[in-house]
């Protein structure tokens, strides 16, 4: 499924007041942007489930209906595969018993606090099967007792047994938000893994949760101290299960949104300078230290200033856009590509031949020069030309410099060419 057909997806209302039907209604419409359709009674809910199933993103339904009361119309919804959100009066013991009797997404109470918390359950949903959850037990049964919960939420569940094999499935999973960790475990404990993962990764990139059965004081502070997001006892309830894994899910994909902002070059997407220089310096030392074969790259857009004072700014950025996006075609998968600034692009390849090279940035140039950049009813025609610099100078800044050398005697032989540092002679 597709984020696209998750956004023009419907959520079904049963619930037996008018009123509290269209308020529900109204919240979704104004604040998720999002359509519903409403049942008042379990049959209006068969027949519209029979027409509108596969379009429906979840059911928000309240358990007293005219013509049944109680689980079957959660039934109903579940077995229709949609995540199924209670609207109730109240939060009493028997209540909750009864929601929790069924895999339901949660249950809110019908009032303001209730409602905004339905929102949020609305708008999280089409993100959350985007969102992997690694849960480590030696238990089979909490193994299961927890993916089953967290898969409730439509999250992605993948599974370790101990804390050994959490690294491995860590290694080879390396966009998990969030790790739930028992503590008791053998070959590596909870705390062993946490200061594991902890090596690797910031508690902006990954968040561990702790938990465990032996609920001492020094099991909740061991898990912080080795650095846990948070902990929480066996057994929990499962509103404070859900309580904290949003709290630490949250807080990873905020902190990933702000790092993408700030390493993303906003127009054409590609990897800013300061993410070049971020991973490029460390990558070159290693390339030249091993005295692999590399290619330090300057590409620079033809007359762009011209594109810029003849068709204006926005055809300016339309045409960074198309270069950006040909040249991202051929060298991404080769290297370290990302914008330099203006109308300049760099590139660092390590274990990449002369031959390779020479191939890549001459298919760009080809295609850059065949390409036509459409805006506003106008033809757009660049060229595009390129220094590559082949052996490693003191550093990669003095690597940078040649390769700009490279560009300029581009230039200034006719431009729409790749230059290639000459090749040493043959002693
Ligand atoms: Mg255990």
């Amino acid at each position: 499924m597709t984020p696209s057909d998750d956004a023009t997806k419907r959520v079904l209302i049963v619930e037996n007041s008018k009123f509290t039907a269209r308020m529900v209604s109204r919240a979704l419409a104004e604040r998720c942007h999002r359509d519903s359709l409403v049942a008042g009674t379990l049959a209006e809910a068969r027949l519209l489930l029979a027409v509108h199933s596969g379009q429906l993103l979840a059911a928000i339904v309240g358990l007293e209906l005219p013509d049944a009361s109680g689980p079957e119309i959660v039934e109903l919804t579940l077995e229709h595969g949609l995540p199924t959100i209670v609207l109730t009066a109240s939060w009493d013991e028997p209540t909750r018993e009864r929601v929790w009797m069924h895999d339901v997404f949660d249950y809110y109470l019908k009032d303001e606090e209730g409602l905004r918390s339905v929102c949020r359950a609305i708008q999280r949903l089409p993100d959350n099967p985007g969102i992997k959850v690694l849960v480590v037990d030696d238990s089979a049964v909490y193994r299961m007792l927890e993916s089953r919960l967290l898969r409730t939420q439509g999250f992605q569940v993948l599974l370790a047994h101990d804390g050994a094999d959490a690294m491995a499935v860590l290694e080879a999973h390396p966009d998990i938000s969030l790790v739930v960790t028992d503590y008791e475990m053998p070959n590596v404990d909870g705390f062993e893994l946490v200061s594991r993962i902890r090596r690797r990764f910031s508690r902006e990139e990954v968040a561990v949760m702790g938990v465990s059965s032996s609920g001492t004081t020094a099991t909740s502070v061991g898990f912080l101290k080795h650095g846990a997001n948070d902990f929480l006892p066996k057994p929990y309830q499962k509103e404070e299960f859900y309580c904290r894994v949003y709290s630490c899910i949250d807080t990873v994909t905020a902190m990933r949104a702000v790092q993408r902002a700030a390493f993303t070059d906003a127009l054409t997407g590609l990897r800013n300078r300061l993410n070049f220089f971020r991973l490029a310096p460390e990558a070159f030392s290693r390339a030249a230290a091993e005295g692999r074969p590399m290619a330090v790259a300057m590409l620079d857009i033809d007359f762009f200033k011209k594109v810029n004072d003849t068709y204006g700014h926005a055809a300016g950025d339309a045409t960074l856009r198309s270069v950006a996006r040909i040249a991202r075609r051929h060298l991404e998968g080769l290297g370290l590509f990302a914008r330099f600034g203006g109308e300049e692009f760099c590139f660092l390849g390590t274990d990449l031949s002369r031959d390779a090279a020479q191939a890549a940035f001459e298919a760009v140039r080809a295609e850059v020069e065949a390409s036509v950049v459409e805006f506003e009813g106008r033809a757009i025609r660049v060229t595009l030309s390129s220094g590559i610099a082949l052996t490693a100078r003191p550093g990669l800044d003095a690597t940078l410099g040649a390769a700009d050398e490279l560009l300029y005697e581009a230039k200034h032989s006719g431009r729409n060419r790749v230059v290639l540092e000459p090749e040493p002679a043959a002693s």
